[in-house]
């Protein structure tokens, strides 16, 4: 049995070249001068083309067929048989992809990118149409090549989500889009919507913003001796080493509660990588589960935590010692309900916990469109706002304000879901938790989180990948996926606050 740790060799080898890119990441988006931005693009698609040629390599394809044979008697079930389900897949899915391929579409995504830019700044879809048409293209070919699906949607499911199908995702949002539409409808007629809460409108100082979210993240567990906060322009959370994982935040001097709920949003991400399994280094085992399960971890600290009540009573107080002109006659319930303010807007990133998934929903189902061909690109702008009217009653005044809001587009397709399973699978966890921790509500009063965090650690973190999303769901809950648990969740708690 002398291949697997040699394969476990080349798998180290290939995750300190990506965590070498990371790092260069990070510093892109955080401290490097302008000046260096085409040296560094260099310096990182030099370092992608080695990790691509390991990847996908001979070495990487003999030891991957010795090694399956090697261990072909043991349990599918054992370390290391789970581990090879990972790496054939991270194999597959490189090796199947034509060079020339990948080259042409990440020269068409740059292009794709920069048009997307222009498009958004003066309002003009149909200068970015032909390019996404041309993705669409892009993504049918790359699809051919990855196998055959039953439908297109499942080969990009696979990527992110593995094991989630087209017909899977459609099953579960169609039982969640319904309690959805129908909780944001009573809300917006109920005699409580449209109120405004100023006193989290004011001039609250970026350094002073910076201090009060690192005490609230590390009063989570985020462990600083092993990670840091620094300032960018799109929030992020990236992993150098299990001993360097790094979150990036960005504060606006007249909004608090953006800067702060993003900070408490990587912070989740940050627990997660930081309780991932460290050993063996570089083993595919030792990844995050799926996206999905990602986001998972950073809304449950964002919204289930971050947004409740006994999380109001607990952070009132560190609030008012950092800004107290702004929290000094403000009581724990006037900011539990002004966190969570629940209007139908145009901008996802701006969505509240009620209508952000229905922003999720109307994009899946769109990109869906776009790639069964049932919907050309340049008729994106109208299925949008028609989509908009029928989930939110709302029609954005502009494309920019629409359709080319998010830049996911602009690279490619499947990125989405992810966002809506997090919430789902976050409250399915929240529901387990709470089952087994009856004291949780004064656990978060008190800022206790150590119990939360070494529950997550034992039941979700430390399984590192082992299992697949909905496998994971069915080891640590004894259900498959449920959106029931969400929607108990959103009706129970906003019932409460818009008195419906
Ligand atoms: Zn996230």
């Amino acid at each position: 049995m002398q291949s697997v740790p040699e394969l476990a060799a080349l798998q180290k080898q290939l995750a300190r070249i990506h965590e070498c890119i990371a790092l260069l990441n990070w510093d892109q988006l955080t401290y490097m001068p302008q000046g260096g931005a085409v040296h560094r693009a260099d310096q990182v698609s030099t370092l992608a083309e080695i990790a691509h040629q390991l990847q996908a390599g001979d070495k990487m394809a003999q030891l991957l067929e010795q090694c399956e044979q090697e261990t072909s008697g043991m349990e599918e079930t054992s370390d290391t048989r789970r581990m090879l389900r990972l790496a054939r897949r991270n194999y597959d899915r490189t090796a199947k992809l034509p060079a020339k391929l990948v080259a042409d579409f990440t020269r068409h995504q740059s292009v794709s990118y920069q048009t997307w830019v222009r498009a958004r700044e003066t309002n003009n879809f149909q200068l970015f149409a032909p390019l996404l048409q041309k993705t669409i293209e892009y993504t049918h070919q790359m699809i051919q090549h990855l196998g055959s699906f039953e439908h297109p949607y499942d080969a990009l499911l696979d990527l992110s989500e593995p094991g989630i199908t087209h017909a899977r995702l459609t099953e579960l949002f169609s039982a969640l889009k319904p309690a959805l539409v129908n909780l944001v409808k009573k809300i917006s007629l109920s005699s409580a919507a449209n109120q405004s809460f100023p006193f989290l409108q004011g001039d609250f100082a970026v350094e002073t913003q910076h201090k009060l979210t690192l005490e609230a993240v590390k009063e989570f567990g985020y462990d600083t001796s092993c990670g840091r906060q620094d300032l960018t322009v799109h929030p992020f959370c990236t992993t150098i080493s299990r001993g360097d994982v790094r979150i990036t935040t960005r504060f606006y001097n007249e909004w608090l509660t953006r800067g702060f709920y993003a900070s408490l949003h990587e912070a989740g991400h940050a627990l997660y990588e930081q309780g991932l399994p460290e050993k063996p280094i570089g083993s595919p085992l030792c990844n995050a589960a799926s996206g999905g399960v990602h986001e998972s971890q950073s809304r449950m600290w964002e919204n289930l935590i971050g947004r409740s009540k006994p999380y109001a009573e607990h952070v009132l107080p560190l609030l008012r010692a950092y800004f107290p002109q702004s929290f000094q006659n403000i009581s724990s319930s006037q900011l539990y309900q002004a966190v969570n303010l629940v209007t139908p807007s145009f901008i996802r990133v701006e969505a509240d916990e009620v209508t952000y998934n229905l922003h999720i929903m109307l994009r899946v189902e769109l990109e869906c469109a776009l790639l069964d061909g049932s919907l050309p690109a340049a008729s994106l702008p109208e299925a949008w706002n028609n989509a908009m009217q029928s989930y939110l009653g709302i029609v954005p005044p502009s494309d920019t304000e629409g359709c080319l809001q998010d830049v996911h587009w602009s690279h490619g397709f499947g990125g989405f879901p992810s966002y809506t399973l997090g919430n789902i699978i976050s409250c399915q966890l929240w529901q387990k938790m709470s089952e087994e921790m009856p004291t949780l509500n004064e656990d978060i009063e008190q800022g206790k989180f150590d119990h939360i965090l070494h529950w997550l650690r034992t039941r979700v973190h430390c399984q590192g990948s082992r299992y697949f999303p909905e496998e994971l769901m069915t080891h640590i809950t004894g259900s498959t996926l449920n959106v029931q648990p969400l929607i108990n969740y959103l009706q129970t708690k906003y019932t409460e606050i818009y008195q419906l």
